[in-house]
């Protein structure tokens, strides 16, 4: 397993986490041998946002002394009143459902300010005693960061402006990231994805994933398979459906992403998983799988390193994660950022044009190192 800082609340979170919803309503024993199997390979984050008092016990009764080596993601204003998940803004519903995870797990590493999805949300959350109680949560120590789920890039992006919040739960998946920013990603589940008005790396997300990585808030990934829909001939809206390990690649390859917590309901599925880690370079590689959709963002870099090997060495997918990070405020670039530039090399670029070549998205890959040298490393 590997671990990443997850931005700011400065945890090391594992590469691949754990969202347990696939449990509910399962026998305990199945949730016990699947955590084990998770543990087992290291995994350390946990998502729990199902409501149910059963599953809750089941996950606590299985972790028992382990508590401590996990954090767990807990989401504030997740319910199921009348026995289906719900979103409440409610605050005696709202704290009736989250002291019960309190009480089970006797802290919340990561208190989310569930599905922040809309204007509305945003308000009845930042506008209301929502807010003021998960500040109250952390400053007792209940939950130790503020955190947030969400599916729209907008509204995501207006929560972070707020600088309350210090990680994000997001849904990533390539198709999901094409999907023009006006458009439900539901719609698009719901009733299958519709290749025509996929249209290349949207801007808004991509902006978002920059600014993430601008104010160090570290994300964690929902949907990564697009709730398996992008591995099904039937479903997937490219010429070939992708594979698990080309998922899980895209969304660790986003700029600000820590984890990817993928939905596993079995050990076989667990242990499916986990061989992302002894995958080949040519099983993760997701770049020529997603460019047979319309493109209307060619040139923009999608960091898959389909260009690579660079013969001087240049890790050209990080160069211009940083570039683009530099250039959503050239005046004005976060020491981080220089710093983990200066331990890159895109000056010794020889422009021979090999990367330029393998590209699939028509990437100006030698005027990018030239730029990234002039604004990060000031040459
Ligand atoms: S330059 Fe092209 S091939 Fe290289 S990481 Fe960017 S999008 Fe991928
Ligand atoms: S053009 Fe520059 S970055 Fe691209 S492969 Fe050649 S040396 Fe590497």
């Amino acid at each position: 397993m590997n671990y990443r800082e997850l931005g700011k609340t400065g945890k090391k979170v594992s590469e691949i986490g754990f969202g347990l919803e696939h449990l509910d309503r399962k026998p305990y024993a199945q949730v016990e041998e699947t955590l084990n199997e998770a543990l087992r390979h290291g995994v350390n984050l946990l998502d729990i946002f199902m409501p149910g008092t059963e599953v809750r016990e089941n996950i606590q009764k299985a972790l028992s002394t382990r508590r401590k080596d996990v954090y767990i993601q807990g989401h504030i204003g997740s319910t199921d009143v009348g026995k289906q998940y719900d979103i409440s803004r409610d605050m005696p519903t709202v704290k009736k459902y989250f002291e019960e995870m309190l009480r089970l797990y006797g802290y919340i590493d990561f208190g989310m300010l569930f599905f922040i999805d809309s204007e509305e949300d945003y308000k009845n959350v930042f506008e209301t005693e929502f807010i003021t109680y998960a500040e109250r949560l952390k400053k007792n120590g209940d939950i130790h960061h503020i955190g947030f789920s969400s599916h729209n890039p907008v509204t995501a992006t207006k929560v972070i402006e707020t600088g309350t919040v210090e990680m994000m739960m997001f849904s990533i998946n390539p198709a999901f990231d094409m999907i023009p920013v006006e458009e439900s990603v539901f719609d698009h589940l719901d009733n299958n994805f519709k290749a025509d008005v996929l249209r290349g790396l949207d801007p808004k997300r991509a902006e978002l994933y920059k600014l993430c990585t601008q104010k160090n808030i570290g994300i964690t990934v929902m949907k990564a398979l697009g709730s398996g829909k992008l591995l099904s001939p039937e479903h997937t809206p490219y010429k070939k459906p992708l594979t698990t390990y080309q998922c899980v690649h895209y969304a660790l390859s986003r700029p600000a992403v820590a984890s990817v917590l993928p939905g596993c309901q079995t050990i076989e599925e667990m242990a499916q998983i986990m061989g992302y880690f002894s995958a080949s370079n040519a099983e993760k590689d997701y770049a020529e799988a997603i460019s047979t959709v319309r493109n209307d963002f060619a040139g923009n870099c999608v960091y898959c390193s389909h260009c690579q090997p660079c013969p001087v060495g240049i890790d050209i997918a990080t160069v211009t994660k940083y570039l683009d990070i530099g250039h959503l405020d050239e005046g004005n670039i976060p020491p981080s950022i220089r710093q983990h530039y200066a331990a890159l090399n895109s000056a010794d670029c020889i422009e021979c044009g090999h990367c330029e070549k393998r590209c699939p998205f028509g990437v100006p890959v030698i005027k990018n190192m030239k730029d990234a040298a002039r604004i990060l490393g000031g040459k």
